[in-house]
């Protein structure tokens, strides 16, 4: 745990007691605070209170009638749009700053026992709209593999409090929301990454201009010594151009998986499966990403781009990058590989929630049987017909399975019903040198609780194949 440094014999509020919420509590108590806490829920509060915190409504004027110094808030819950939480809103209307356990973080990373250290620690954050959690297990893989001392958490994993005190040299690795680095009060990464923006979660931050504000706080707020940056779409490269003092400024490093960027200070970009680093106009070093089974298609090669430059920020020569990019394993659910049977590749993409994602995933690949369906969403699948030359078959599932076979038209496909008989179908009819991907373009939510279980259950299927 990091205790909190600052907020001895203060008062501070927190609001939500989801796991990052209760361990912002206890770190904060760590640190001499006296807090209070509130969540919407009776069950989490009955559960708060057993163990002993002080509740407080926190939603009523009552429950603000006291010296409060702070208010502490957990991702999930809207600070501004579409509405403010009552409890923040209260907060606001008072004066009391708002913040979240990120702001607490960066106030208490740094001890006064670094002075004995030859290396201070540092801290790399990743941000952006998709690939956020693989580039930051994928740099964390890395750097574990280089034999640094590292630690990941944020939105991955470990909230940020509940991680250890770090050690002489330490790099932990933060993956962070949009929520989360639009309320920090404090936000000073070492190194910061930008993987890309498409319009997500618009609603919270009322439009796409707020999303992207949002996002850029990283970069803006505390001045990162490099800032790694998507620029395959407006806003990255209107972002690079502006926290560069000119072209060759190597403080930022420029990613592409669309562009050749010959001409910067800094830049890694991937074209054909081959990733490129470039300085001040020299190749210094080329890496084949084809044969890497753990980061399958241009998305992947996407977040090994910036993992890459995160990894090379923090002074990891390309070959000890290179020799772990080939032992990462993916992320459970993402482009995941879980079998080879008989030459036929088996792969679970459960996350792959919208058509978006989806076609990511059949990108990814060719002579894909793709297992397909679910609750699909509005606006249907129709948006991938360019994708399905790729498709020997589909087998379809779940509640939308007769609708996605409407849509689909032309390309071979079979209405299986579950998750069972798919995989039983497509194994009787997968050939040599095809492979089988569930990226389902739909939630799980008609016989799942969600996208994590879907795929857990399709790579028990696909294990009992094996036998
Ligand atoms: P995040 O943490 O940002 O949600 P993940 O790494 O968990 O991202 O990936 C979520 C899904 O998004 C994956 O299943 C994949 O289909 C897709 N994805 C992963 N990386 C990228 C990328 N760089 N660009 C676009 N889509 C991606």
């Amino acid at each position: 745990m990091i205790p909190v440094q600052g907020v001895e014999n203060q008062t501070i509020a927190v609001l939500g007691l989801g796991r990052s919420g209760r361990a912002t509590a206890a770190a904060l108590a760590a640190g001499g605070a006296h807090v209070i806490a509130w969540d919407d829920s009776a069950e989490t509060r009955a559960g708060a209170e057993a163990d002993g915190m002080t509740l407080v409504d926190l939603t009523r004027e009552a429950g603000w009638d006291r010296q409060i110094d702070a208010l502490i808030t957990s991702p999930g819950i809207p600070h501004l749009y579409p509405q403010p939480h009552p409890a923040i809103a209260l907060a606001c209307a008072r004066g009391v700053p708002v913040d979240n356990d990120v702001g607490l973080f960066f106030r208490s990373f740094a001890t006064a026992g670094w002075d004995d250290f030859a290396t201070p620690p540092r801290v790399i954050c990743v941000t952006g709209s998709n690939g956020k959690s693989t580039t930051t297990a994928l740099i964390h893989h890395i750097l574990q593999e280089a034999g640094r001392p590292t630690q990941m958490g944020g939105n991955i994993g470990t909230g940020v409090l509940a991680l250890e005190a770090p050690e002489d040299g330490e790099i932990v690795v933060l993956e962070l929301s949009s929520y989360q680095t639009e309320l920090a009060r404090a936000l000073t990464p070492d190194v910061a990454v930008f993987t890309n923006l498409s319009p997500d979660h618009l609603d919270r931050h009322g439009g796409p201009g707020g999303y992207f504000a949002a996002k850029r706080r990283l970069f803006a707020e505390g001045g990162p010594d490099r800032c790694i940056i998507g620029v395959d779409e407006v806003e990255g490269r209107f972002m690079a151009g502006q926290l560069a003092q000119s072209p060759q400024d190597d403080r930022v490093i420029r990613i592409s998986v669309n562009a050749r960027l010959e001409r910067f200070g800094w830049s890694v970009f991937a074209r054909k499966g081959f990733l490129s680093e470039y300085r001040k106009g020299r190749q210094v070093a080329s890496l084949d990403l084809r044969g890497i089974t753990g980061l399958p298609g241009a998305h992947n090669h996407q977040n090994a781009c910036a993992a890459y430059a995160a990894c090379r920020a923090v002074g990891l020569a390309p070959r000890s990058i290179e020799a772990a990019f080939h032992s990462f394993a993916g992320l459970p659910h993402r482009s995941q590989t879980v079998a080879e049977i008989d030459g036929v590749r088996w792969v679970n993409d459960s996350k792959a929630t919208n058509v978006d994602a989806a076609e990511k995933a059949l990108l990814a690949f060719d002579r894909i049987r793709w297992i397909a369906g679910g609750l699909g969403k509005d606006g249907g699948i129709a948006a991938l017909a360019p994708h399905l030359d790729r498709v020997v078959k589909a087998y379809l599932i779940g509640h939308s399975a007769r609708s996605f076979a409407l849509q689909i038209g032309q390309t071979p496909h079979e209405v299986v019903d579950t998750m069972d008989e798919a995989v039983a179908r497509a194994a009787a009819e997968a050939q040599p040198g095809e492979t089988v991907l569930l990226a389902p373009a739909a939630a799980s939510f008609d016989q799942y609780p969600n996208f994590e279980r879907r795929g857990e259950h399709f790579t028990a299927l696909v294990q009992a194949l094996q036998g």
